[in-house]
């Protein structure tokens, strides 16, 4: 068979194709994690189904890569490549509610800014990122953990059914009742499968929250920590909540005098009853002086955007992750030593907890394996001068290696490093056999290797 050429691509798909002759080609190469820097043959900015399939079979009928990107947060960078095609949904961001059914349908390309916008005017959202720039694709595919999580379970619980361009260029419907297996898979099987086109989700009554913020002295974090290991455990599940270790920014509710010191912080996001929210706070106050606080009512939308001014794109990204079902003294010991170091204000570590309704799941109901961890840890490198790689690189790998032997053997698949791929089986345990044979089935010629890659 005749093999299509870029200039048939261009005649076949509505978006733009970019070139490296293309004027619009420095600015669509780039991809959030600035750290990565390739060069593809092609991007194709997909605007409809009949896109994505055009680009499908152009890099299939190439033998060139294929990358596929969502919002573009894959830290790895896998939503890019040398020499090959991006399939880039972006303009595909397309949100509609149905407010009776409390569902919605949202496009591959939106992100969580764009989903939380649409969903809140019917005061009703499900669990997804904590920050807004974040893509609801690679995030729903990975498993997909927020601040609703301990109440509703990760965002790929909540996903109802999938629209899949699958290797060979077919659409395809996945849901607990069509292509069943696929639908499995694609709820923390990351990227494997196909071109998710648009996602299908449950909604849940969240429109006002009310947000929790307290910053501890450094020296104090032993006790913030092992308050947070006890009280996360029996907490109400309305309460989304994580420790981190933060450098001040020049934020108003932080004493000037403040600024740039290292603390240890709590992060609270309270959806049950406003009035109730103090109470639920109440024994964060005696866990040791409060530096600085900020407890507010506010929409749903504003919480999941009030990190990202402090992440802006082009930063230098590298990040380490692990499960864990238990914060031992070990893990906390590690986290003493290494937390305090926080190299830059944009850098920190985040344990966020995933019981509640994550661990009602079993673990073989879907891709996503660990429902026995109750932390996902993070170790978020993210820094704005590429001359400073190496120390912060160092500072995620030491950090990492003090905290990886008190962890389980796998970590979240979306929090992993490109230099991970070893962990893959690790990360699905029970469930990476099943995944096999499900790539062999939808991908036996792994067309979709730009990720945290199951090989057929
Ligand atoms: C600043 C930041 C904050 C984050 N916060 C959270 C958080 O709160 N919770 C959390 O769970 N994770 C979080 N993550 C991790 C995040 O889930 C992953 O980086 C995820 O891959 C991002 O998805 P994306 O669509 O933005 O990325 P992309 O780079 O666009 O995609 C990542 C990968 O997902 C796959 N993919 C993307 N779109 C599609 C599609 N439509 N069909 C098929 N495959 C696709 C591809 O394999 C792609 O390489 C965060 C990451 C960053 C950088």
């Amino acid at each position: 068979m005749r093999k299509p050429t870029l200039e048939e691509l261009r005649t076949r798909v509505h978006g733009q194709t970019i070139a490296a002759r293309d004027e619009a080609y420095e600015a669509a190469r780039k991809v959030y994690n600035g750290m990565i820097d390739r060069r593809p043959r092609v991007i194709v900015r997909c605007t409809d189904v009949t896109d994505v399939m055009a680009s499908v079979e152009f890099a299939r009928e190439q033998g060139l890569d294929l990358s596929v990107r969502g919002g573009s947060h894959s830290v790895p960078g896998f939503g890019t490549n040398d020499g090959g095609v991006v399939i880039d949904l972006a303009q595909m961001n397309g949100v509609r509610v149905d407010p009776q059914a409390r569902t919605v349908r949202a496009e591959g390309g939106c992100t969580w800014g764009g989903f939380n916008h649409a969903t809140y005017a019917f005061g009703l959202a499900t669990t997804g990122g904590i920050i807004a720039s974040t893509g609801i694709a690679g995030l729903t595919l990975g498993g997909g953990i927020g601040y609703l999580s301990r109440a509703f379970g990760l965002t790929c619980d909540n996903l109802i059914s999938a629209d899949v361009v699958t290797a060979d260029g077919r659409f395809l419907v996945a849901s607990k009742k069509e292509n069943e297996d696929l639908f499995w898979a694609l709820r923390g099987g990351g990227g494997n499968f196909g071109v998710v086109t648009s996602f299908e989700y449950q909604l849940h009554p969240v429109k006002d929250i009310v947000a929790g913020l307290f910053f501890f002295p450094v020296a104090r974090a032993r006790d913030v920590l092992e308050f947070y290991r006890e009280f996360i455990e029996t907490a109400p599940e309305e309460l989304g909540m994580f420790p981190a270790f933060q450098i001040a920014p020049p934020l108003p509710f932080i004493p000037e005098g403040e600024h740039g010191k290292t603390f240890s912080i709590l992060v609270c996001c309270w959806t049950g009853k406003p009035d109730s929210a103090e109470k639920v706070f109440a024994p964060i106050r005696n866990v040791a002086p409060i530096v600085a606080e900020m407890v507010a009512p506010m929409p749903y939308p504003v919480i999941n955007g009030m990190f990202d001014p402090l992440l802006p794109a082009g930063l230098q990204h590298y990040w380490k992750a692990d499960f864990a079902t238990r914060l031992t003294d070990g893990a906390i010991k590690a986290h003493l030593e290494y937390g305090p170091k926080v190299p830059v204000v944009s850098s920190t570590m985040h344990i966020y907890p995933i019981n509640g309704a994550c661990n009602r799941v079993a673990a073989d109901a879907t891709a996503f394996a660990y429902r026995d961890a109750k932390f996902a840890t993070v170790i978020a490198g993210m820094w704005p001068d590429p001359a400073d790689n190496e120390k912060n690189i160092k500072w995620v790998k030491d950090y990492y290696h003090a905290v990886h032997p008190n962890s389980l053997a796998g970590g979240y698949v979306n929090f992993m490093a490109g230099d991970d791929q070893d962990r893959i089986r690790d990360n699905y345990k029970g469930n990476y056999d099943r995944l096999v044979a499900i790539k062999r089935t939808y991908d036996p010629a792994n067309l979709f290797h730009m990720n945290q890659n199951i090989k057929p």
